[in-house]
């Protein structure tokens, strides 16, 4: 049985108005514990909502999310644990700090867990040392963090509930690169030293590319592909055809490819692009060189 599972799953806002819009369209998939998911797609294709669904903050239109083959709204007034399990990052996280401590701010879902005060401590420090925050920010207050240290703060709270299921939606926007990819790191970190299951929902192919183990694609809420991150970018044209950026390193391999080099067209990485291309360097040289032996003899 699958950790999660969403059956024919729909959702559409302002049913029987002017204003009826199908933000999500009959998907169907599995996720496994450990997992590392990306979701990506253009705005509007039906990213928030589908997450959203996910840890029960909107009930679908249609169909159903089985979370250990239960289905979450079979009894409402239990749908507040499913949010403990689910745990969901909103984008610009950082809003949400309101407490008069970083510490407080973290603690502030451990405690609506019922958990005890020795337990929540605990939660606190592994939590902001998943999110790399010196002990000393703890007493500060989060208005006196800068805009990465809070994004890190507020990030910190959903992880001290220890989610079976991480739900991050955009955690990088606003940040500069090297922001970026101190975060996305972190997460990975966390991902690796937790074995729960991460989906994070991005529009840029590049950092999701870097981390999961396989990609949703959502088009104007249809589940466009759903399959391993090598598998989505052998396919990298038709996502390209949908209007999504596909990492550069890819498209000089599709190039490649066109120019009749040998090259396959799954690479993501620039470490494995630079493989392959040494590898038709080899093999080139190795042509190169039967041609002469050819020609001498
Ligand atoms: P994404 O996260 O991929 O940007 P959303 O799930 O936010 O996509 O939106 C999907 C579609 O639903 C869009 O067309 C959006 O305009 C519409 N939508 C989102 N939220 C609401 C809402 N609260 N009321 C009406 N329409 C909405």
């Amino acid at each position: 049985m699958s950790l999660l599972e969403v059956k024919n799953l729909s959702y559409t806002y302002g049913t029987n108005t002017a204003f009826e819009k199908k933000a999500v369209k009959n998907v169907s998939l599995k996720i496994e514990k450990g997992e590392f998911i990306g979701v990506i797609g253009h705005t509007g294709s039906g990213k928030s909502t589908f997450i959203q669904m996910l840890n029960g903050l909107i009930k679908p239109t249609s169909g159903q999310v089985l979370l250990d083959g239960a289905d979450i709204w079979e009894n409402p007034k239990k749908i507040r644990n499913v949010r403990f399990r689910v745990g969901m990052v909103f984008q610009y996280p950082e809003y949400q700090l309101f407490e008069e401590t970083v510490e407080k701010d973290i603690a502030y879902g451990p405690k609506n867990m019922k958990l005890n005060d020795d337990e929540i401590g605990k939660r606190v420090t592994d939590a902001a040392r998943f999110a790399d925050l010196k002990p000393q920010l703890l007493k500060k207050s989060p208005f006196e963090l800068s805009g990465g240290e809070k994004r890190r703060a507020a990030i910190a709270g959903v992880i001290a509930m220890d989610p079976e299921i991480l739900i991050l939606d955009e955690p990088t926007a606003g940040l500069d690169p090297k922001g970026r990819d101190v975060l996305l790191t972190q997460i990975a970190t966390y991902h690796k030293a937790k074995g729960n299951t991460v989906i994070l929902v991005s529009h840029s192919m590049e950092d999701i590319s870097k981390i999961a183990d396989r990609i949703l694609v959502m088009n104007k809420g249809d589940m466009f592909a759903f399959d391993t991150t090598k598998n989505i970018f052998s396919k990298g044209e038709e996502i390209e055809k949908i209007g999504l950026q596909i990492p550069q390193i890819t498209k000089i391999m599709i190039e490649l490819s066109k120019s009749g080099y040998d090259v396959p067209t799954d690479v993501y990485s620039v470490e494995q692009a630079v493989m392959e291309i040494l590898k038709l360097r080899k093999n080139g040289s190795a042509a190169s060189a039967l041609k002469i032996n050819k020609e001498a003899e």
